[in-house]
């Protein structure tokens, strides 16, 4: 977590973005949408702000909007939630995060994810003073091997982390690989961190929650994020829901993180979790849309390309245009070509980065314009 210097180092995605700004490149790095999310949601947030809504929420989240994740997770998934007790609002998902790996991790636990694996896993974990034990999920497929997972696995694992729809490689994990999940997690007593910020961004089908496989509810956290499912990222506000034993420490833990978050945000929440099914479809659907536009400027610019089943970004491979080192290229792209990717090896663990080094992750959640500008530009520049 500390640079070479003795500071904090900047994220990935911090880095990134400070170099589009420096350099005018074309930022399809960090994943944050360029159209802010509904107007509808926008001005109820305003009344909110304007009207009397700012100051601290209730710690477990306003009643409206724990009502609305409930009423959620019964509609979509059939799920029963109980609002009081069952559910926490956090400051984004990175919250519900980083409270599950404090509650349950000691020193000297482990935490098993599935690399590449978005950063903050690997941060919290560290602070808990736990240990990471990555499972790679290579290309084409990205799917685990179920052998390596069992080989994880152990009496010292405490936390399972699943992102599905998965950030970065855009892979949801088939049925086999998810309740081999829920069974190790059983075996030894592990708490499976459902990380499931991209839901409602899947291109073909319905997400279905792994707290719905059976014997996974009693042990799982689901994690969700605003952020995401209705294009407002920097509004801070997710949540976890699950069994009341594990969201007792949740809540817990985030007293003492922030303690409450946006008040103001969280019933324009709840009204978005509300909207018709349509409003959500057609944001997968255009999102995937998309999606393919800038996987065909890349193919154009000779890189090969894993489309994804969800999420925000597409992974290119650059090893057919010669390029091995990712992560050397990103960091010279912005300059040279005028474009901002991340390098997939940083989602990885030094040991492991070699099998993902040719590849880069570039987001979607762009404006048509925006994506078209960047593929052009990588065309004539790699
Ligand atoms: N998990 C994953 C997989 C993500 O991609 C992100 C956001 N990039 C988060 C968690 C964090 O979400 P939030 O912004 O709501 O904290
Ligand atoms: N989740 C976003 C991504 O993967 C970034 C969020 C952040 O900057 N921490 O790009």
């Amino acid at each position: 977590l500390i640079g070479a210097d003795g500071h904090a180092a900047p994220t990935i995605f911090e880095e990134m973005t400070a170099a589009a700004q420096r350099t005018g490149a074309v930022n399809l790095g960090q994943g944050f949408p360029d159209t802010d999310g509904p107007e509808e949601l926008r001005q109820i947030a305003a009344n909110g702000v304007l009207g009397s809504l700012n100051q601290y929420a209730p710690g477990a989240g306003h009643p409206l909007l724990r009502a609305a994740i409930s009423q959620h997770q019964r509609e979509w998934y059939g799920l029963e939630v109980q609002p009081e007790r069952e559910v926490v609002v956090t400051s984004g998902a990175t919250e519900a995060i980083a409270a599950t790996l404090l509650a349950f991790c000691t020193p000297g636990s482990n935490v098993v994810v599935l690399e590449p694996f978005y950063d903050s896993y690997g941060a919290i974990a560290s602070l808990a003073g736990a240990e990471l034990h990555p499972v790679p999920l290579l290309a084409p497929g990205f799917q685990p091997d179920l052998a390596g997972l069992e080989a994880a696995v152990d009496e010292r694992t405490a936390v399972i982390i699943v992102n599905d729809p998965h950030n970065p490689t855009g892979t949801r994990f088939d049925d086999a690989t998810r309740a081999k999940l829920v069974e190790l997690a059983a075996r030894h007593d592990a708490v499976l961190l459902a990380d499931e910020v991209y839901e409602h961004l899947v291109f073909d089908g319905q997400h279905r929650p792994l707290a719905t496989l059976p014997g996974a509810w009693e042990r799982t956290i689901t994690v969700s994020s605003a952020g995401k499912t209705f294009s407002l990222t920097g509004w801070k506000i997710g949540w976890a829901t699950g069994p009341e034993s594990l969201i007792a420490a949740l809540r817990t833990v985030k007293q003492f993180l922030s303690y409450s978050s946006g008040p103001a945000f969280q019933p324009a929440v709840a009204h978005g979790l509300g909207l018709p099914r349509e409003f959500f479809a057609e944001r997968a659907a255009d999102l995937a849309r998309r999606s393919h536009i800038l996987a065909d400027g890349l193919r154009a610019a000779g890189a090969t390309v894993h489309l994804p089943q969800g999420g925000y970004f597409v992974i290119a491979d650059l090893a057919p245009l010669g390029i091995r080192d990712a992560t050397a290229a990103a960091r010279a792209l912005p300059q040279e070509v005028g474009v901002v990717g991340i390098p997939v090896g940083v989602f990885c663990v030094p040991e492991h980065e070699p099998a993902f080094r040719s590849l880069l992750r570039f987001a979607h959640c762009k404006q048509d314009a925006v994506i078209s500008e960047a593929t052009a530009r990588l065309r004539t520049g790699l």
